[in-house]
Formats: C-alpha cells, sequence, structure tokens
C-alpha cells in the first residue's frame, strides 16, 4: 500500500541466473532516482524461482505472493536454469511466474520494442529498416495454452488446451485499445483465426469491442506467423500488437532484433489492481556470474514502474534519457557492442547511466530556474 506521496512499498525478486545481477544495477537507479527526487522505498526482497526451490522446496512461497499483493509493485529480474531442469514439471522455478500472474490477475502484458539512435547500427536488422520502430507487444497473460487445462503427459502423449474465455479477451482488448489510443491509434490483432477456432473467437470479440468502443481506433488483423516475418522486414508499420500468451511469449523476443538485444527490452505486467514490472529475458545461465549481462531492460521496466505503477513520469523519462545519454557516450555491454569495440561490465554500465542521471537532473533543474527567472525579470 502507497504510505504517501513519497513512500513507497516494493518487492524485489531477484530470482536466478543474471536475475540477481541485473536487479542489483535496476535497485542502484532506484536508489538515486530517491535520492534526486526525495522519494522514499520501502523494499521486501524475497527468493523466487530455482533459490526458492532449493531454500523452500517450492519456486514461490505463499508468504512472498501475499508480500506480492501488499505492494505498490513487484520488481523481478528472471527465473530458471540447467541446475533445476530435472525437477518434475510442476516444480520447476519458471511456474513462480505463472503462479504470480495467475495470483495477482496480472493479465495484461506491455513489452515495447524501440531502437536507440546510438545502436542502429548494432541490431542484426538494416538501420533503414528500424530506425522509425516505435512498437509495443500487448499480450495476454493470464489464459490461452499456458493455463488451458486439461493438460499433462504419460508415456504415449503429451496435451495442452488453448482457451480463451469471452471475458478475458474483452479486459485485453480493452487494455490494448486504450493504449492505442493514448498513441498512434493503429492496433494489430494478431491470431491465427484462419487455423484455430480459439483464435476465430479472439477476432470476432476484439471486433465487437472495436465496434462499440474504439471505432476511431485503426484496427486491422494479422496472422501471428505473417507478424512474425513482418516484426523483422517492416517492423516500423506497427503501433499496438495486440497478441495471445504464446504468441506474445515468441514474438517479443523476434522484436529484440530490433533494439539489438534480448536485454534492452522491458516489461510491465498489468492487472486492476497489482503490477510487476521484469525484463523480458531470462536468466541467461551462459553469461550468469560474469559481470556482462545488460542491465538495461531491467531498468527500462524499472522506469515503466515509475510511469504506470507510481505515476512519476518526470522520474520514468529521467530514466530513459540517461540511458540514451549512456549510449551516446559509447558505453556498450559484451550484446549490443559491435566486433573489437570497447565493452563495459554491467557494473560499469549502470555506473554511468548513474552519472547521466546526476547531470542530466541538474541540467533540468537549470532549464527551470532560468525560465522562472525569465517570467519574473
Ligand atoms: P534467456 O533469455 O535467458 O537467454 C537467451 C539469450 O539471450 C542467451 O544467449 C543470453 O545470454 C542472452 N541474454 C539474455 N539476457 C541477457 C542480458 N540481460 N544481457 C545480455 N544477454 C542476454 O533465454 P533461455 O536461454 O532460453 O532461458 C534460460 C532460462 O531462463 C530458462 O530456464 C528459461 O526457462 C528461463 N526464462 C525465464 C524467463 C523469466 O524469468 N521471465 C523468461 C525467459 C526464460
Amino acid at each position: 500500500m502507497q504510505t504517501s506521496n513519497t513512500q513507497y512499498s516494493l518487492v524485489v525478486l531477484p530470482g536466478d541466473g543474471v536475475g540477481p545481477e541485473v536487479m542489483d544495477s535496476g535497485l542502484k537507479i532506484l536508489h538515486e532516482i530517491g535520492r534526486l527526487f526525495g522519494l522514499t522505498f520501502n523494499l521486501k526482497t524475497k527468493l523466487v524461482g530455482g533459490c526458492s526451490y532449493d531454500k523452500y522446496g517450492t519456486p514461490i512461497t505463499s508468504e512472498t505472493i501475499e508480500a506480492c499483493s501488499k505492494a505498490d509493485a513487484v520488481l523481478l529480474g528472471a527465473v530458471g536454469g540447467p541446475n533445476w531442469d530435472s525437477l518434475p514439471h510442476d516444480e520447476k522455478p519458471e511456474t513462480a511466474l505463472l503462479r504470480l500472474r495467475e495470483d495477482l490477475a496480472l493479465y495484461s502484458n506491455f513489452r515495447p520494442a524501440t531502437v536507440s539512435k546510438h545502436l542502429l547500427q548494432e541490431s542484426p536488422l538494416r538501420d533503414e529498416i528500424i530506425r522509425d520502430v516505435d512498437l509495443i507487444i500487448v499480450r495476454e497473460l493470464t489464459g490461452g495454452i499456458y493455463f488451458g487445462l486439461p493438460k499433462g503427459y504419460n508415456e504415449e502423449k503429451g496435451w495442452n488446451t488453448l482457451v480463451y474465455k469471452r471475458e478475458e479477451i474483452v479486459r485485453i482488448a480493452h487494455a490494448a485499445f486504450q493504449l492505442a489510443e493514448q498513441r498512434k491509434s493503429v492496433l494489430t490483432s494478431v491470431h491465427k483465426a484462419n487455423v484455430l477456432d480459439s483464435s476465430h473467437f479472439w477476432k470476432l470479440i476484439v471486433h465487437e469491442i472495436h465496434a462499440s468502443s474504439y471505432s476511431h481506433i485503426h484496427l486491422s488483423d494479422m496472422y501471428v506467423d505473417n507478424a512474425a516475418m513482418q516484426l523483422v522486414s517492416h517492423p516500423s508499420q506497427f503501433d499496438v500488437i495486440l497478441t495471445q500468451n504464446m504468441f506474445g511469449d515468441i514474438l517479443s523476443d523476434i522484436a529484440a532484433t530490433i533494439s539489438g538485444s534480448l536485454g534492452m527490452l522491458p516489461s510491465a505486467s498489468l492487472g486492476k489492481e497489482h503490477a510487476l514490472y521484469e525484463p523480458v529475458h531470462g536468466s541467461a545461465p551462459d553469461i550468469a556470474g560474469k559481470d556482462v549481462a545488460n542491465p538495461i531492460g531491467m531498468i527500462t521496466s524499472i522506469g515503466m514502474m515509475f510511469n504506470y505503477s507510481l505515476k512519476l513520469p518526470k522520474a520514468g523519462d529521467l530514466i530513459c534519457r540517461s540511458i540514451e545519454d549512456t549510449l551516446s557516450r559509447g558505453y556498450r555491454t559484451v550484446d549490443i557492442s559491435r566486433q573489437n569495440e570497447k565493452t563495459s561490465t554491467t557494473d560499469e554500465i549502470t555506473t554511468a547511466i548513474i552519472e547521466s542521471m546526476n547531470e542530466l537532473f541538474e541540467m533540468d533543474g537549470k532549464t527551470k530556474q532560468n525560465s522562472i527567472e525569465r517570467m519574473n525579470g
């Protein structure tokens, strides 16, 4: 619960692999924002994923879920890794994510993909393809094939159920249309209605909501296989992409090619009462413990928290501008660097972002002071 306009309670779930490393960077940024804007963050750090399994025999405890449900927002690093690969399927670290999403009713997952003008050369895609990209994937997060029953496997077969209820489609469609209203008013509904009944149903409901409440938004449909291709061939056509749980999971990793690395992408998982912010990437066991992980996805997720949950867009904006400024000064983690280019560690790029934050904050203060003096004099 928010105790005052300047005090916030946050639950911090660093998780496994690179999760604690990128979270450490994120918390340094958070503390700096607190210092600059006079905000206090009451942090509760909890185990989640494989580390929770090792200590408590479960990837997430009820006590942790309870703490998350009382917080103003939850920050998550990443979970999973090879240490827990042999666990029974329903005890794997990743099940903690599904429980959090379900128990906190985080049905709407926003995944923006943009490209920094300083990273146009680092993307595997040509700069004329990605230069103007500013899209956001709205992924339905608590329904579809990741949650549908029955599911299971035996020696002969494995099965999952892809089911969407009307109310699940209605609420995510409203979230996406409302987001499109604040952007360029263009929404692409991505599905597989040519083959799947559940997708045909999805398409009908999205059109129904459009006709009844959002006819001023430009709505089009796209099959998911085509969307995957369009995301790398002509991504600037998209504004808001509304899609189902598994399609959104896959398409957002494809969208990472636009930003240059999976390590750049942030996300916000929102419900009516709760919110969780995490980078799109996983626990990256191949680079964990080496101080080379890109923390920008985590840091930008914290920027999203300031915009969506804490309603402090000035802090969110300062974080984004500081990242841009740091990239303009040539700081690069390995994943966004070109061959033979000098690279920074996770810690070094975090320190550079904090330097930029301080410089930009001071400049903003001077600009404000000058305009007050001009008005008075
Ligand atoms: P991954 O996202 O962990 O890694 C994919 C690739 O991207 C790897 O080459 C990795 O080195 C790179 N990468 C990821 N994050 C990076 C960063 N911050 N900086 C630089 N490079 C980065 O995906 P994976 O290898 O398929 O999965 C590893 C584990 O993470 C699995 O157990 C998986 O289930 C789990 N996972 C968790 C989440 C989550 O916690 N939300 C999401 C996806 C995968």
